[in-house]
């Protein structure tokens, strides 16, 4: 079992072979899909694509894209959260890297939700991008226990471990195969590996021997192989690991 955990195939990039992408995933033995729709424009298609066998789907908004969140928005997304596979909210969360919204929006965006995710009884998919303060003190002021993930993990031992006190597992990506990338290494070698979920975030952060080119669901091989080197496990023992720890926060809530 291998699961590609935040994917975004309904992506223009893949408008051209977004069917043999799937197929070239699941034939190399990936065994599940995760597609993250975190724009209004993706959520239906995103729908049709968790109609095939394998693929689950979560529904958000992204922080890049709080400022255009309409009331209308919140009301679909609700709906959509309540459907057949939707396995989580989100992704949502802080993005000032880009700070393509205000940032007073992103917070308001990204605490409704949370909110949807606690109602909904659905784990919540966290996008933190030079933002991790802001997004504790969001977190903290639940005071409770989350089911999560926080996805493309990059901060320090430190934030990882509170997240992980907080109940989140972290995402995995291909920062972890790039030459200059260490710390995250270094990070990813002292957290035990019930905690990880390895991830492509495809078409974005392609992993280093396709740098530069569209990062697809079968890289996550890739991502597997980087991190049993770190961990110093078989790539057969990580694979079942992280998709076992995958399956168990995204899909057992689906079966009940
Ligand atoms: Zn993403």
């Amino acid at each position: 079992m291998l699961i590609d955990s935040h994917a975004h195939i309904t992506d223009a990039a893949f408008d051209n072979d977004r069917e043999e992408t799937v197929k070239r995933a699941f034939d190399l033995g990936i065994s599940h899909i995760f597609e993250i729709a975190c724009e209004e424009k993706y959520w239906d298609s995103a729908l049709d694509l968790s109609q095939k066998e394998n693929i689950f789907v979560s529904f958000g908004i992204h922080p890049h894209e709080a400022q255009n969140a309409t009331a209308d928005d919140f009301k679909k997304l609700s709906e959509l959260i309540s459907s057949k596979k939707c396995i989580a909210v989100g992704e949502t969360g802080l993005d000032y890297h880009y700070d393509f919204s205000p940032r007073d929006i992103q917070k308001r965006v990204f605490a409704r939700q949370i909110d949807l995710s606690i109602s909904k009884n659905k784990p919540v998919i966290i996008h933190a991008r030079k933002a991790i303060g802001d997004i504790i003190a969001i977190l903290k002021s639940y005071n409770r226990q989350f089911n999560g993930v926080i996805h493309s993990f990059e901060g320090s031992l430190k934030e990882a471990q509170f997240f992980i006190d907080m109940g989140f597992k972290l995402g995995v990506c291909s920062i972890i195969t790039y030459p200059k990338c260490g710390d995250i290494r270094e990070v990813f070698s002292k957290i035990d590996i019930s905690k990880l979920l390895i991830e492509t975030d495809c078409p974005y952060r392609a992993p280093q021997n396709y740098r530069g080119k569209r990062n697809e669901p079968s890289f996550v091989i890739e991502i597997a192989k980087k991190l049993a080197e770190i961990k110093n496990m078989s790539f057969e023992e990580v694979c079942s690991k992280t998709a076992q720890n995958a399956s168990n926060l995204f899909l057992e809530n689906i079966k009940k």
